[in-house]
């Protein structure tokens, strides 16, 4: 006997990737930040353990201040979600009864909320180069949600575009999903204040250290996080717990360790993208935390499995046209001088 609703049969739930105990791997397959959280957080985690036989606070109040002062809006333009898995969620529940339109190719989780809300969608294929074309956007009736810089390619749309696209179609809701902007493109969280059909779902997961911690965001018009507020209301009044909240806060404390954080990281790609155009990579132009390769001489998939015997991790989609690609963390700089060198090794070995 199966007691699944007959509607959600088909259900294909999101398949994460690998998360293998600590020590064996070198993990560079779903983008987490290669640096622990800064020293502040585990102070202020250990002491809201104090507490924990209470509830937390169900509106988040210190934090969301914290997060709103750190993007320049106004407190009421900011929503907490447990990650930006949850916020967008509540953003297919809430707001897609028209559909949701996105690229065929960008985050899994979209397909997987629309399936279990049952929106429907417009699948709109990326150009040849992977790009994202916003004339494909045009005209559209439903939600338009894009992940920029996009995931698994990296590539960016610029802001100019998109806010003329949420410009011309102000009886549409435009969601952009914004997990790797820190790492670069332009942000449109101060566009938000301006135009009311404008939704920026961000995270901390990414370049804040805090995947484990389970935090995500959403900025917006106060007409919109009102709506945000109301779902959550009706579903988890304290989805993010007290620990998580004590530790945003302690995050948005150091903004130093941030921004150091944040350079390495980016030097650290750079390094990579160089180091594997001279082995003969095609790299994408990735913006993310992440590179986006493939090699004429050798399959994604033995790729990925070869790193995977050598204990590196990366992550392989088997999905047309990007099955010939990995997307690779980029990890600290030690680790990925070792990734470059099994790299190229396994380029010398299927040379032979
Ligand atoms: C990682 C990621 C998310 C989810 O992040 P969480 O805040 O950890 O839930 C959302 N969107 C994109 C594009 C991502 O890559």
């Amino acid at each position: 006997m199966n007691f699944l609703n007959q509607n959600l049969q088909q259900l294909t739930p999101y398949t994460p990737g690998e998360q293998p105990k600590i020590g064996t791997f070198i993990k560079l397959n779903t983008n987490e930040n290669p640096y622990p959280p800064a020293p502040g957080v585990v102070t202020a985690v250990a002491e809201s353990v104090a507490n924990l036989a209470l509830y937390a606070d169900p509106t988040c109040q210190k934090l969301t201040k914290a997060l709103a002062k750190e993007l320049s809006v106004p407190t009421e333009a900011v929503f907490l979600g447990n990650g930006s898995d949850e916020v967008l969620a509540f953003c297919f529940q809430g707001f897609m009864e028209k559909g949701c339109a996105f690229p065929a190719i960008t985050y899994g989780f979209y397909q997987v909320f629309s399936q279990l809300y049952q929106v429907t969608t417009k699948v709109i294929p990326l150009s040849v180069d992977l790009t994202v074309n916003l004339r494909d956007y045009q005209g559209l009736t439903e939600v338009i949600l894009l992940a920029n810089p996009n995931a698994p390619t990296g590539l960016v749309v610029g802001k100019e575009a998109l806010v003329e696209l949420v410009e011309e179609n102000p009886q549409r809701l435009v969601i952009i999903d914004e997990a790797y902007i820190d790492f670069g493109g332009g942000s449109l969280v101060s566009e938000t204040q301006h135009y009311p059909n404008l939704l920026v779902v961000g995270t901390f997961s990414k370049s804040r250290q805090l995947a484990g911690g389970r935090l995500g965001y959403a900025v917006g018009s106060s007409n919109l996080i009102q709506t945000l507020n109301t779902l959550k209301f009706s579903v988890n009044p304290y989805n993010i717990n007290a620990m998580t909240q004590a530790a945003g806060i302690a995050v948005l404390a150091d903004e130093t360790y941030y921004q150091l954080a944040l350079k390495k990281v980016l030097q650290t790609r750079e390094w990579t993208k160089q180091a594997l155009k001279k082995l003969g990579f095609h790299v994408t132009d990735s913006q993310g935390n992440f590179v986006f390769i493939s090699h004429q001489k050798i399959a994604g998939e033995v790729l990925y499995q070869e790193l995977k015997a050598r204990n590196i991790l990366v992550r392989w989609f088997n999905q047309a046209p990007i099955e010939e690609y990995i997307r690779v963390t980029i990890g600290t700089q030690e680790q990925m001088e070792i990734f470059i060198e099994e790299l190229t090794k396994i380029l010398e070995e299927c040379r032979q």
